[in-house]
């Protein structure tokens, strides 16, 4: 992004930048700048002091002070060379700076510099969001993790409340797991265990409803804006695919059942403590449902 009030100059930068293989657009005045900026991203802004509208130094702290999707590399273009000036505009945040008028060999050696610093900003942002993913990523079935779920559930449930729409959570549990890991080996587990995230995941209305391995064999299924009738629903959907479901695994066609507990909110809002109520509540019931024979649903609601 090129923001520069003389016409002949603006023409010349670009015309030169363009040569050297960049993308220019240009601007102006720093008003036309920061509206350019706030449409597309740009990650190097190489602005002029003296513009209209707005001037260098403002487009400057402007940048600095907004939010963008990645590191925006600023290079001031002065005629002031004194020491104050050349203070002032590295103070309000500019990352570089060139006298006018501008060399051209400097101004692209320092372009180029400019490109480095915002490609490897670009390149670790991507790993730090890579990082994050994986961090609340379970590594065998590819749902969220246990982490994932304590901490976005809260936000689910605030979502609710504030509209005071139903929400729903789903615990599931696969029934005498340990006997796939005893009779057909850890691997076969593991297959099961994918298998079985990958049908929780089909069933739901992608983009609303999410899936998180809570522990083991142990999941978690958030349904907002469904209530306690239509959890069941769906956890009887769910409990009947599951029977359905056969694993195949080597020789082995490994078949299996699970059992679900399901809690919702919806008419009473209890005051706090919400999340962890109905992860316990689920919990709960999950342990009925076990209790009274596995391959079942058993629910209850939240009171306040
Ligand atoms: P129940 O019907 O009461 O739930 O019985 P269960 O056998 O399913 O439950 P239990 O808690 O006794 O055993 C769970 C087993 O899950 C034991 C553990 O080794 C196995 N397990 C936990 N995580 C994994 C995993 O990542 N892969 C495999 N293959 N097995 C796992
Ligand atoms: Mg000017
Ligand atoms: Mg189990
Ligand atoms: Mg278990």
């Amino acid at each position: 992004m090129l923001a520069e009030d003389d016409p002949v100059a603006r023409l010349m930068t670009a015309r030169l930048l363009k040569k050297a293989g960049y993308e220019v657009v240009a601007v102006a005045d720093g008003g036309a700048a920061l509206e350019a900026l706030r449409a597309r991203f740009f990650p190097v802004l190489l602005t002029d002091w003296e513009m209209p509208v707005l001037d260098g130094l403002g487009v400057v702290s402007a940048v600095r002070s907004g939010e963008w999707p990645g590191y925006v590399f600023t290079i001031l273009l002065t005629g002031r060379d004194s020491r104050e000036s050349v203070l002032a505009g590295l103070e309000a945040g500019a990352d570089d700076y060139l006298t006018k008028p501008v060399d051209e060999a400097e101004l692209l050696a320092r372009m180029k510099t400019g490109w480095r610093i915002a490609e490897l900003e670009r390149s670790l942002r991507a790993a730090q969001q890579e990082a994050l993913r994986l961090s609340l990523t379970d590594a065998l079935t590819g749902t969220s993790n246990r982490r994932e779920l304590i901490e976005r559930l809260p936000s689910e449930v605030e979502r609710a409340r504030r509209y005071r729409h139903p929400l729903s959570v789903l615990m599931c549990d696969i029934d005498h797991f340990k006997r796939v890991n005893d009779t057909h080996g850890h691997p076969a587990g593991d297959a099961v265990l994918r298998s079985f995230a990958s049908l929780l995941g089909s069933a739901l209305r992608s983009g609303v409803d999410w899936v998180a391995r809570y522990g083991g064999e142990e999941f978690v299924i958030v349904l907002p804006e469904t209530d306690l009738a239509g959890a069941c629903t769906v956890a009887e959907k769910l409990r009947a695919a599951a029977a359905a479901l056969v694993v195949t695994h080597g020789e082995a066609r490994i078949s299996l059942t699970a059992s679900f507990g399901v809690a919702s909110v919806g008419k009473d809002w209890p005051e706090a403590g919400i999340p962890d109520a109905l992860l316990a509540q689920a919990d709960v019931c999950l342990y009925q449902s076990k209790q009274a024979g596995r391959d079942r649903v058993t629910s209850g609601e939240l009171v306040g």
